[in-house]
Order: structure tokens, then sequence, then C-alpha cells
């Protein structure tokens, strides 16, 4: 069982979110990682108090390199709220491997 547990440490240590989109123009799919302790910036209520967090996030997919635009919002615990893409939409991990399979 040590793998297990090494597995969990690290996850702990660096908590991150997968994201992946589909473009909306030839359909490729991307995936890109985000960490939620670096990558997010700070969002401030009107009492100078911590609101959440946010990121923007540029995608490019290989195929036919449109860039496309990821904006993400978080809570105060960096618990996602909401998402949405420019350019793309978002897919789940399960589709973002299908695409993967068919494309080999
Ligand atoms: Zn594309």
């Amino acid at each position: 069982m040590q793998w297990l547990r090494r597995l969990f440490g690290r996850a702990e240590e660096t908590p991150f979110l997968l994201l992946h989109v589909r473009c909306g123009r030839c359909g490729a799919v991307v995936q890109t990682r985000i960490n939620l302790y670096n990558d997010l910036s700070v969002e401030y209520d009107d009492r100078e108090e911590i609101a959440g967090y946010w990121i923007r996030k540029e995608l490019m997919d290989d195929r036919c390199f449109r860039l496309m635009a990821a904006e993400l919002r978080f809570d105060r615990q960096r618990r996602l709220l909401s998402q949405e893409v420019t350019g793309g939409q978002i897919i789940t991990a399960e589709e973002y491997a299908q695409a993967r399979q068919q494309a080999k």
C-alpha cells in the first residue's frame, strides 16, 4: 500500500484542477492543469477582504491553433464556482479521453 500513500500525499501537496476543452472550430481537445495555489488571482470585496479567486487561462489546440480563453471562478476555499470558455466548450475527463483515443 506504499504507492497509495505516496499518491495521496502528493495530491495534498499541490492541489490542482484538470480542465478539458473542445475547440469550437475544429473539435480538437485540449487538457490543461491549473494549480489551485500558484495559478489563481485573488479577488477582493468592498471591504478589502478576500472574496474568492479567479483565473483566466489561454489554451490552444494542436490542430487549428485557434486561441481559446477559459475563465474560472472559485470561492474562498478555492472551490470551483463557475467556468466558461470562449471559442470552445468544457468537456469531461471521459469525453477528453475518448476523443484522444479516436484521434489515434
Ligand atoms: Zn481548433
